[in-house]
């Protein structure tokens, strides 16, 4: 069965700018709280959102094999679960519903106003229920400007880096959608010229500029997945901001690595933009510097030309864009990075998210944390306002946003874009 929703020239009768990164070629997923206060999965084209609930309800995928309630739930790891077959029928039937040309819904207007929400009605929540949290760290890029920093310039690179694409297991409970404020850390650091370690507020806090990508069931335990059918397990992408405290890593990521410096919050933004929506950005990534082991010889091309953004914007300030970058930057490609996570055997699940790791590119302003742009602190980014930054500042708001193009054609995530509070403080009284 082919894909029929990337077809350029397709236009809907839901309207939109040429510059929308949700044009009726994209149809991504996500769950959202409608005005009426129910929680359901959607879509969205332009600025609006599609209760796909509602769609279901009455009647619009009823030649679409589901079961009943697969649309009427708060996370979408069921639907993930039913595998590429059923991503790829709902893609196809939401594509044709909304298509110029079609009048089944476009003139319902009692259909319409149960269905379609303006985006500013409805609150986005988390796509999916995350089990597990892997964060990659697959820029060759941040992973030379890192060791270049903290160890040593001409042996930046750990001896395993080229040979397997290096991760650490993260955590799931702290990972929150887009819009949702965050506190500043406290912890244990080991401040230069001190005698000893000390607690408190990390002074270090960064942004990691990373994309994710989002499993289906993949494997039974102990199955690892072959490299070149690793894509068939990857649902979609979103935008990942894994916030990092630079201080507390420091002092306490030997020998095991990172813990609290990065368990405090991730943010990520809330639509996944399937694979099947990203085929045609699908592009080389960098030229291998060792050949790779067999089980991670991927075939083909499983990168992706995604423009990458960041702005820091102050408290009541304008933003500026501090760095621009592209996911093709990375040295270790997701489909490589799904072999060798599975390759002894461990099981990956619906819904379980693996961030790519800092994504930086060979310029230094493509670089994809403060860490590197201001270069440890040396070299302060200068903001619109005349302010300059090292690191995050209390009540900042960092703005990452993702999107390919390709002549008139534009898929995109929209944001995640965080502000960071200061430490808390407990209850007020
Ligand atoms: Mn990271």
């Amino acid at each position: 069965m082919p894909q029929r929703t990337n077809n350029p020239n397709r236009k809907s009768w839901i309207g939109y700018n040429r510059d929308t990164h949700f044009p009726i070629q994209n149809i991504p997923f996500g769950v959202f709280l409608t005005r009426d206060n129910v929680i359901t999965i959607g879509t969205r084209i332009g600025d609006y959102a599609i209760d796909l609930g509602a769609l279901q309800e009455l009647g619009y995928f009823s030649d679409v094999p589901l079961t009943d309630d697969m649309f009427m739930q708060d996370t979408l790891n069921d639907f993930i679960s039913d595998g590429k077959k059923t991503w790829r029928l709902v893609r196809n039937r939401i594509g044709d519903i909304f298509d110029k040309e079609n009048p089944e819904l476009r003139d319902h207007k009692e259909h319409r106003e149960r269905i379609i929400f303006a985006m500013d009605e409805v609150e986005m929540q988390l796509p999916v229920m995350i089990g597990d949290y892997t964060d990659f760290y697959s820029s060759k890029e941040h992973a030379t400007n890192v060791g270049t920093m903290f160890r040593d310039p001409d042996n930046a690179l750990l001896p395993n880096w080229l040979h397997m694409p290096v991760a650490y297991h993260g955590r799931s409970s702290s990972i929150v959608p887009s819009g949702i404020p965050i506190h500043r850390p406290k912890g244990q650091t080991f401040p230069a010229n001190a005698d000893e370690p000390t607690f408190g507020p990390s002074k270090l806090v960064d942004f990691e500029l990373e994309m994710a990508f989002i499993t289906t069931d993949a494997n039974n335990l102990g199955h690892p997945i072959p490299v070149n059918e690793a894509e068939d397990y990857i649902f979609g992408m979103v935008l990942l901001n894994d916030w990092s405290a630079r201080d507390i890593q420091k002092w306490e990521y030997v020998p095991l690595g990172p813990f609290l410096a990065k368990n405090f919050a991730s943010s990520i933004s809330p639509w996944i933009v399937t694979l099947e929506a990203l085929e045609p950005f699908r592009t080389e990534g960098p030229k291998r510097e060792q050949p790779v082991m067999k089980y991670l010889d991927s075939k083909g091309k499983h990168s992706f030309d995604i423009n990458l953004e960041v702005d820091v914007t102050p408290d009541n300030g304008r933003p500026t864009t501090v760095c621009n970058s592209n996911f093709k930057y990375m040295y270790w490609n997701i489909s490589q990075q799904l072999a060798h996570h599975t390759v002894n055997g461990c099981r990956v699940n619906s819904g379980d998210l693996m961030g790519s790791g800092t994504i930086s590119g060979p310029t230094p302003e493509s670089y994809g944390s403060m860490l590197e742009l201001s270069w440890r602190g040396e070299k302060p980014v200068k903001l619109n306002d005349g302010s300059e930054r090292k690191f995050i500042e209390d009540n900042d708001t960092v703005t990452m946003r993702g999107y390919c193009h390709k002549g008139d054609l534009r898929i995109g995530f929209g944001e995640v874009s965080n502000k960071l509070l200061p430490v808390y403080e407990g209850k007020k009284k």
